[in-house]
């Protein structure tokens, strides 16, 4: 028996429920647009708080490490379910790059800045949010001309607890901002949510997109709209847009590489359970953000059991004293998202540069910290923010708008160049530039 085929009709079809997709959502429902959003995951917080919470809300992979991988190995984090990434995410927040957009022809207000910074609660951490072991890298990091200092994050610290570290498994008591809260709004605003299911294709007639064809638990649909937005992240949007007839997306992968590097102190509290990202130094000259942070235990275990097996055995019961910081290291972007859900990603010489230096900086601040030198690691990469797919400048205009008439992108596929800095708030920030231009369309 054929499946059932409802058709829906609205002014924008919204493909995916990551920041991009929510923010749209709720800034055109709230000026009375009739929007249809689309997410393949559910809209639930079951299991925040616990590991369950993490692979939950993550695509997975058929093998026993779970992550999506790149045809190399390398592990791709893609958020799945209404809030997309900002539901894995640490929640730190780092205002857009003007300049970086400027160079691309887009010019942001400050006043759309600010208002989104302040309703996805950007905040500096109070003292009390800053644990020992993060104090002891602060302090190490400074004393060798390296200028960490607090780093703001998308959370309201006074509904947060201090010390504790589950930000990336769902916070229980909703101290981090996530997607879900515009999705919520957006649904009170009139807009019709419809979850688990899927965006299959574009409907491109003319070269004019119409709106979307979508399975799931539903059954099939039909979303007949006079603007399509397509917000899947970097990896799903190039899908979505080569099915449409648009082959080159795809032809380009960033992922801003994040590696961790740890030591392990005799003394004192590491730390690997304390409120993460709190202070860290964006490296502009090099491309680099560092920051301190532990990964969550689970993660911890499971990557350097993979990393490095035996070394893993031997110091598997030392969690508690790891000093760990991250850096995160802007891309040149080679790489491809293939029509087959594959993805290749191979870094440039400079990039390789770039890691030796992020890593070497964070070893000199480890070891002044008092970890021991010749007992440093580094995690593999971990590629958290897919972007520059469909690139502003090549695929798409400063209206992200396709060359499908009506076919728009807004999600971190849209990044000219790898967006060198945590990018939920620059998604939030686009998203609303583009509702305005949107408003006034349908
Ligand atoms: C572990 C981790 C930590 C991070 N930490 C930070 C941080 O501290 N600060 C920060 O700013 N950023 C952080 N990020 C990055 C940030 O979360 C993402 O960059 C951001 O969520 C990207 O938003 P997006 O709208 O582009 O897409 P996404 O968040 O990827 O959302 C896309 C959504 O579309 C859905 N989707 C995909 N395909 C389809 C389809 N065909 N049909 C329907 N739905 C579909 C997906 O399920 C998903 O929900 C982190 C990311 C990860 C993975």
């Amino acid at each position: 028996m054929a499946d059932k085929c409802q058709r829906l009709e609205a002014d924008v079809a919204i493909a995916g429920a990551g920041p991009g997709g929510c923010t749209l959502a709720r800034e055109l429902s709230r000026k009375g647009k009739k929007v249809v959003l689309i997410e393949q995951g559910t809209n639930s917080r079951s299991f925040f708080g616990n590991p369950l919470g993490i692979i939950s809300r993550m695509e997975k992979a058929p093998h026993l490490f779970p992550t999506k991988k790149t045809v190399e190995g390398y592990s791709v984090i893609l958020g799945h379910g209404v809030g997309g990434g900002t539901l894995l995410y640490a929640g730190s927040a780092f205002l857009p790059g003007v300049d970086y957009w400027r160079e691309f022809g887009i010019e942001f207000e400050q006043e759309m800045i600010d208002e989104a910074a302040r309703e996805t609660w950007y905040h500096m951490p109070p003292d009390e949010f800053i644990g020992q072991g993060t104090r002891r890298i602060w302090q190490a990091a400074n004393e060798i001309g390296i200028p960490f200092e607090k780093v703001a994050r998308h959370i309201d610290f006074s509904k947060c607890v201090a010390n504790c570290d589950l930000c990336v498994m769902g916070c229980v008591p909703d101290a981090k901002w996530t997607a879900m809260e515009y999705a919520d709004e957006a649904v009170k605003n009139g807009a019709t949510l419809l979850t688990s299911t899927r965006v299959t294709d574009i409907l491109v007639e003319n070269g004019v997109a119409g709106g979307v064809k979508a399975r799931g638990k539903g059954g099939e649909y039909i979303v007949n709209a006079r603007v399509t937005v397509c917000a899947c992240g970097g990896v799903h949007t190039a899908g979505l847009l080569q099915r449409a007839g648009i082959k080159e997306a795809g032809s380009w992968f960033t992922g801003d590489p994040t590696t961790f590097s740890f030591g392990f102190i005799r003394e004192g509290q590491g730390n690997a359970r304390e409120h993460c990202m709190s202070v860290g130094w964006h490296d502009e000259e090099h491309g680099v953000v560092f920051c301190a942070m532990a990964a969550p235990a689970v993660s911890w275990h499971a990557q350097f059991f993979q990393d490095e097996p035996l070394k893993y055995l031997a110091r598997m019961h030392r969690y508690g004293r790891v000093l760990s910081v991250f850096e995160k290291v802007s891309d040149e972007g080679m790489g491809t998202c293939h029509p087959d859900g594959r993805i290749s990603k191979s870094f440039t010489e400079r990039d390789w540069s770039a890691f030796r230096y992020a890593r070497q900086t964070a070893e000199k601040i480890l070891t002044k910290a008092g970890c021991d030198p010749g007992d440093l690691h580094h995690a593999n990469f971990v590629l958290g923010h897919p972007s520059s797919t469909v690139k502003v400048g090549v695929l798409l205009d400063t209206n992200l708008e396709t060359q499908v008439k009506n076919l728009y992108c807004c999600d971190t596929s849209v990044f000219p160049k790898a967006p060198g800095r945590p990018p939920a708030l620059t998604v939030v920030v686009l998203a609303k530039r583009l509702a305005r231009r949107l408003e006034v369309l349908v």
